[in-house]
C-alpha cells in the first residue's frame, strides 16, 4: 500500500467513515499478508498523526516509558510506574485494554473503585507534575486511531501481527512525548509471539522505530511461558501487584520488575547502569517511597487508596474453586495461552467489543512449571461469579497443564536486551 492508501485508510476509520466489516478486512489481510517495513512504519505515523502529539518539553526531567507486548499476569506496569516515578523519572503511561487472551493496564486499574483512566489532557499534565506519573488510555485526542483500531483486532483475531503491534505500540508510544522507551517484548506459549525468532523480529521492527525519530528505546525479550507472577484478572493482579510494592510478591514478578524499572532509571538520567538502576528500584520500595507514590497516582485519579491497605475494598468473586492434581508428578509444561483464554471466559476479558469486564474473576496459580505436585494438591484457584463459566474455564485449565515425571529445562526470565 502507497503512505496515501495507508493514511486514507488510518483517517477514514478514525473518523468513522470507514465501516468496522471495511476496517476488519483489511486487518485480517494485514494479519496474513504482513507489511513490509516502509508500510510499518507509515501506518505507524499515521496513526500517531491521528491524534495530537504531547509536548512535555516544559516539564524538567526525562520522560521514559514502558510497555509490553501483552501476557497472562503480566502486570509490571502498576509496580514500576511508581517506582520509576518516585524516583524522579517522569512517566507518563498511556496503556490499553485486555486484548485477546492478554490482560491490559486499562482494566486491571479500572478495577480500583473510582479509578478513572479517561483523564483529559489537562488532568494528566497535571498529574505529571504532581506525583511524575499518570496511567491513562488512548483518547479522542491521543493515539485515536489506535484507540479504535485496537478494540477491533480485539473482536477480530488480528491481534498475532508483528506490524500491527509494531503501530499500535509506538503510536501510542511516540505520541506521549517521551525521552526514551522499555519495550517488554514477550515470548512463548502465552504470548502474541510463541517463537524467540518472531519475538526478535517484533522488537526489532519496534526498536527501528524509535531510532527513526531519535528515542532511546531498549527491548527486552522475556518469558511468557507460563503466567507471570501468580494471579491473572484484573483485581487478583492489582493485589498481587501492590504486595510486590509492598516488599512481597513472587519472585519472578519482583525479579521482572526490578529489571524493567531499572531500564527505566538508566533511560531517565538516574542511574549510569543498569545494576545501579536496579539497586535504585529495589530502594524505592524497601524505602516504602514507591508505595506511597502509587497510593497518591491512586487517589488522585479518583481511585479508592484505601484499598492498598484492605484487599477487601476490591471486587471479588462470589465463589472459588480448586483445581487440583489428578497424580503426583511434576509439572512439565503450562499451555500459558489457554489459561488467559479461561480468564476472558470466566469474565475477565471481552469477546465482543460492548462487552463489560468484570473485575472480581481470574485465577491464581499455585504451581508453576518445574513444581513437583502430589495428588489432590492444588494446582490453580477460579475465582469466579457464574457456574456455567466456571465450569468452561475449569476444562481449559486441566487440559493446560501437562503433567510428568521430567524436570523440564529451565527457561531464563530474561532471554535478551536490544539496545
Ligand atoms: N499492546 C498494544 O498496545 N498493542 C498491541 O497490539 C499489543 C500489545
Amino acid at each position: 500500500m502507497s503512505r496515501d492508501e495507508i493514511l486514507a485508510f488510518v483517517e477514514g476509520y478514525t473518523r468513522e467513515q470507514l465501516p468496522d466489516y471495511q476496517a476488519s478486512a483489511l486487518l485480517m489481510a494485514i494479519y496474513f499478508q504482513g507489511l513490509t517495513r516502509r508500510e510499518t512504519a507509515d501506518l505507524t505515523e499515521a496513526m500517531l498523526r491521528s491524534g495530537e502529539v504531547l509536548d512535555l518539553s516544559g516539564l524538567p526531567g526525562r520522560k521514559v516509558d514502558k510497555h509490553s507486548t501483552g501476557g497472562v499476569g503480566d502486570k509490571t506496569s502498576l509496580v514500576i510506574a511508581p517506582i520509576a516515578a518516585s524516583a524522579g523519572v517522569i512517566v507518563p503511561m498511556i496503556s490499553g485494554r485486555g486484548l485477546g487472551h492478554s490482560g491490559g493496564t486499562l482494566d486491571k486499574l479500572e478495577s480500583i473503585p473510582g479509578f478513572r483512566v479517561n483523564l483529559s489532557l489537562q488532568e494528566f499534565r497535571k498529574m505529571l507534575e504532581t506525583v511524575n506519573c499518570g496511567l491513562i488510555g488512548q483518547t479522542k485526542e491521543i493515539a485515536p486511531a489506535d484507540k479504535r483500531i485496537y478494540a477491533l483486532r480485539d473482536v477480530t483475531a488480528t491481534v498475532e501481527s508483528k506490524f500491527l503491534i509494531t503501530a499500535s505500540i509506538m503510536s501510542k508510544k511516540l505520541a506521549e512525548g517521551i525521552d526514551g522507551l522499555v519495550l517488554d517484548v514477550k515470548t512463548g506459549s502465552g504470548a502474541f509471539m510463541k517463537r524467540l525468532e518472531d519475538s526478535r523480529e517484533l522488537a526489532g521492527l519496534m526498536v527501528e522505530i524509535g531510532k527513526r525519530v531519535q528515542k532511546k528505546v531498549v527491548a527486552l525479550i522475556t518469558d511468557m511461558d507460563q503466567p507471570l507472577g501468580n494471579a491473572a484478572g484484573n483485581s487478583l493482579e492489582v493485589i498481587e501487584s501492590v504486595e510486590t510494592l509492598k516488599g512481597g510478591g513472587p519472585r519472578d514478578l519482583r525479579e521482572l520488575c526490578l529489571e524493567l524499572a531499572g531500564w527505566m532509571l538508566v533511560l531517565g538520567g538516574k542511574s549510569s547502569n543498569l545494576a545501579e538502576g536496579r539497586k535504585k528500584a529495589a530502594q524505592e520500595i524497601a524505602s516504602g517511597r514507591a508505595l506511597e507514590t502509587f497510593r497518591k497516582i491512586v487517589e488522585l485519579q479518583g481511585g479508592d487508596p484505601q484499598v492498598l491497605d484492605d484487599y477487601r475494598r476490591l471486587p471479588t468473586g462470589k465463589k472459588q474453586c480448586v483445581i487440583a492434581a489428578e497424580a503426583d508428578g511434576i509439572v512439565e509444561s503450562i499451555e500459558c495461552e489457554l489459561l488467559g483464554i479461561a480468564c476472558c471466559r470466566l469474565g475477565a476479558g471481552r469477546e465482543r467489543v460492548e462487552d463489560r469486564i468484570d473485575p472480581a474473576v481470574g485465577l491464581i496459580v499455585h504451581r508453576k512449571v518445574g513444581d513437583r505436585v502430589s495428588r489432590g494438591e492444588p494446582l490453580v484457584t477460579l475465582h469466579y461469579n457464574d457456574d456455567a463459566k466456571m465450569e468452561a474455564a475449569r476444562a481449559m485449565v486441566t487440559a493446560a497443564y501437562r503433567m510428568g515425571g521430567r524436570s523440564p529445562a529451565r527457561r531464563p526470565l530474561v532471554f535478551e536486551t536490544l539496545e
